[in-house]
């Protein structure tokens, strides 16, 4: 491959050579009678992690369902994602009781920490086949400094009955196969999915339960009317008593100022050849997946044929050149110096929703007109939560949420974006820098 061929960062990622089948979908039609306009209870909008499990958990309730994917199935973040299921957010669960108060605080952290096991059960309950491995994340810390935020935060999330366990600089380097870390926390209910496989067998359950999905159907209007929601592609009509956003960093102008609460930050992968068994039992044994722990971080995993898949930051554009990827592969090697003749066969990459508050939100932007999304990195396993914590909200027909209806501030300047993302991922790689991370 040449340095200046683009690649697309959905369809040329390992994920899409690899994935299951998807199940058979069709756009919006118009109805069989000619009719443009159908009926149902809740139009999902975006058929990723989230809209699908808030469909599957609406649809298993016997509520009547479509999902409106503007593509196809997993083309936004889900399908591009590094499949990691880790746990946690941004925030540590101290500063979440500081922000949300004790009760409401207390919620959001239950919901955060039963995520990756809500995941990995769902998969076993639904036999969805998507390799999944549970055997723990590991987070590495560069320096002292960070090793003792970790220590605080185990004992932090131990508080609330979260497991967190610490390793020192030997068994760092026995758990990841490299000397580069100090020491690191290791999160035992955590693992990884082939992540496209996980969204198109999402997609084949929802379908058992009743539930339509139609790909290649953009959203392009929504209007409240006296019979409730409806919502236009440019086929034909749906009309609805709730529409549920989940549209992520892939949400468009459809609803004027959404797209204004976050920021799309653009992430790499790269996929190395099979490695031999040798270098598998060095570098991470056993299958547990990894982040270390730095502003701009490096995350990595296996697939299920043990090729090593590696990603950092990317550019501000969403085609990606080979060239971008010459950072990662530097990065790499000064970690896992046994990978420097390792050939690299994929290469992809895509968007991940920045907030302003570093947290996700459920935003009820009307009656009946719910968003819920801007995960930050972290949509594997709470896009999969925030899913059917917005079917609860639904089913209960409450505000009463585990995670708090907010609303979610805005950028300033967001025509600028990518200018702005730019310019901070430079500034974050020169503080790295500077504090020898
Ligand atoms: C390279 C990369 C690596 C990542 N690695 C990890 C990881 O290892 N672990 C982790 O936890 N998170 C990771 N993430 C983040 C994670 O993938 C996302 O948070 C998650 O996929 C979000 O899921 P979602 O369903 O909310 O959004 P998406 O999967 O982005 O789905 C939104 C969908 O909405 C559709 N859409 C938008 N507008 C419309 C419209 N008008 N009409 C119809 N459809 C519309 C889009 O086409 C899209 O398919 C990664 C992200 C990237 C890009």
């Amino acid at each position: 491959m040449t340095e200046t061929k683009l690649i697309d960062g959905f369809a040329d990622s390992l994920w899409n050579k690899t994935a299951t089948d998807a199940p058979v979908s069709e756009p919006l039609h118009k109805t069989s009678t000619g009719h443009a306009a159908h009926k149902c209870d809740v139009v999902i909008v975006g058929a990723g992690f989230t809209g699908l499990n808030a469909a599957l958990k609406l649809a298993s309730n016997g509520v009547d369902v479509r999902l409106l994917e503007a593509g196809q199935l997993g083309i936004g973040s889900s399908g591009r994602s590094g499949g990691q299921v880790n746990l946690g957010l941004n925030l540590s669960p101290a500063q979440l009781i500081n922000k949300f108060g004790e009760s409401r605080g207390e919620r959001v952290i239950d919901a955060v920490g039963q995520a990756p096991n809500y995941v990995f059960n769902l998969i076993k309950q639904h036999h969805l086949h998507c390799d999944a491995v549970q055997k723990g994340w590991v987070q590495a810390a560069v320096t002292p400094a960070l090793h003792r935020q970790q220590e605080s935060l185990a004992e932090d999330y131990a508080r609330f009955g979260i497991e967190l366990s610490l390793l020192d600089k030997a068994a760092m380097q026995t758990a990841t196969g490299t000397s580069a870390y100090v020491g690191g926390m290791v999160c035992p209910v955590a693992g990884c999915i082939q992540p496209l496989s996980y969204t198109r067998e999402l997609a084949r359950v929802v379908s058992q339960f009743g539930a339509t999905v139609h790909t290649e159907s953009p959203v392009t209007q929504l209007e409240k009317t006296s019979e409730g929601w409806r919502v236009s592609t440019a086929q034909a009509q749906l009309t609805c008593n709730t529409v549920l956003l989940c549209t992520n960093a892939y949400t468009d102008s459809l609803v004027s100022g959404l797209a204004k609460t976050m920021v799309p930050v653009r992430s790499v992968l790269m996929a190395s050849e099979p490695l031999p068994q040798s270098l598998r039992d060095e570098i991470l044994p056993g299958g547990i997946t990894f982040v270390d722990k730095r502003r701009l971080i490096l995350y990595c995993r296996y697939d299920r044929d043990g090729r090593l898949c590696i990603g950092d930051h990317g550019p501000s554009r969403d085609m990606f050149k080979l060239s971008d990827f010459d950072n990662l592969k530097k990065r790499t090697n000064a970690i896992f110096p046994q990978l420097r003749d390792v050939r690299w066969d994929y290469h992809w990459g895509g968007r991940v929703a920045m907030t302003k508050d570093t947290l996700p939100f459920i935003h009820e932007i009307a009656p009946g007109l719910i968003a819920g999304m801007g995960y930050n990195g972290r949509g594997v396993a709470m896009g999969s939560m925030m899913g059917a914590l917005l079917a609860d909200k639904i089913l209960s027909d409450s505000n009463d949420c585990a995670f708090p209806v907010t609303r979610p501030d805005k950028f300033k300047m967001h025509l600028f974006r990518d200018i702005g993302v730019g310019v901070a991922i430079k500034w974050a790689a020169l503080r790295d820098y500077l504090e020898g991370l």
